[in-house]
């Protein structure tokens, strides 16, 4: 049985392992050798890189080992990557010198494998929509809420990009609430990102208070827990003004399914009523009984994901 060799790029570790597909819809990937070592973005692009072919290096000679068979590399990056060329065509001050880096092109040094990469939020998409909470949706909508917010819009089991390849980017829709808040795009015309990230919750807590009390949308959790009400009404206010924002989305694209995922999620059900909430007043009617879903997949969503865009672009050449 042959697997894609998955990598998943983000701004504090690198992750991979060996995904084998299910032969039919109904079965679960499975992923052997995982394995992760850390970004270290400080050191720049051209380091992350280097250490990224030597990690890739040393997986596929533990595959020659343990005779797996691999079918070809699928990789999920931080940044927007161009799937044709390979390279990264844009990317936050997270990755400082990720932007511009070719990784085709460094990954054909050490293997003539077919080499596929998609953005890490269209990959968790991805593998949520064929593995995961939203498995039978054809019109899918992944949305991530953790440190930033992302999304993705998968159509018949393959992202929807747009023009730019920016396409689902939910975290710059608009909202009142975020009006004079400083997003991550540069933006402070009121998008939803900084009131509504996991540092957003944070930020509109701290706001309210005229204090710096918290760092993280968990703070902002735990103290809602412990009865603090302008915890609650925080966790609230944010999640109905993202429930919106996606139910914007929804009218536009018209999904039959809608999966939520990242650490925000974990916030309890004040923000999931809330999040509901804002989407089902904001949803055209035939839209708003759609019920937003937790993703499923977890950390593995992008691995996987990686591994299906790789798939269905090595069976479709
Ligand atoms: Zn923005």
């Amino acid at each position: 049985m042959s697997g894609i060799l998955a990598f998943d790029i983000g701004g504090t570790k690198i992750a991979s392992g060996v995904v084998q597909l299910p032969s039919d819809d109904s079965g679960r990937p499975k992923i052997t050798l995982q394995d992760e070592i850390p970004t270290r973005p400080s050191e720049g692009g051209d380091k992350v890189r280097e250490r990224l072919i030597c990690f890739a290096a040393s997986q596929l000679e533990s595959a020659r080992l343990d005779g797996l068979e691999i079918e070809g590399i699928g990789i999920a990056a931080a940044g927007v990557p161009d799937s044709a060329t390979g390279e990264i065509i844009s990317a936050t001050d997270i990755l400082p010198g990720w932007r511009g880096q070719q990784l085709y092109a460094a990954f054909a040094e050490i293997t003539d494998l077919p080499v596929y990469m998609v953005g890490d939020v269209i990959a968790h998409g991805i593998g949520e929509a064929h593995y995961g909470a939203g498995r039978g949706s054809r019109k899918l909508l992944s949305i991530g809420v953790g440190t930033g917010i992302g999304g993705a819009i998968i159509i018949d089991g393959d992202p929807y990009l747009g023009a730019h390849g920016v396409a689902g980017h939910a975290g710059h829709m608009t909202s009142p609430l975020g009006q004079g808040f400083l997003c991550s795009c540069g933006s402070a015309e009121g998008h939803i990102e900084p009131v509504a990230s996991g540092q957003g919750l944070a930020n509109l807590y701290n706001r309210r208070t005229g204090r710096q009390l918290v760092s993280s949308g968990a703070q902002v959790a735990q103290l809602a827990q412990e009865g603090d009400k302008l915890a609650t009404s925080t966790l609230s206010d944010s999640a109905e003004a993202l429930g919106a924002c996606i139910g914007g989305m929804a009218n536009l694209i018209d999904p039959d399914g809608i999966v939520i995922s990242g650490s925000v999620t974990k916030a309890g059900p004040v923000w999931w009523n809330a999040l509901q909430k804002g989407f089902s007043h904001s949803a055209l009617p035939l839209l708003s009984r759609i019920l937003l879903v937790d993703g499923n997949l977890g950390g593995q969503a992008p691995l996987i994901g990686a591994a299906v865009a790789a798939h269905r672009h090595i069976a479709h050449q």
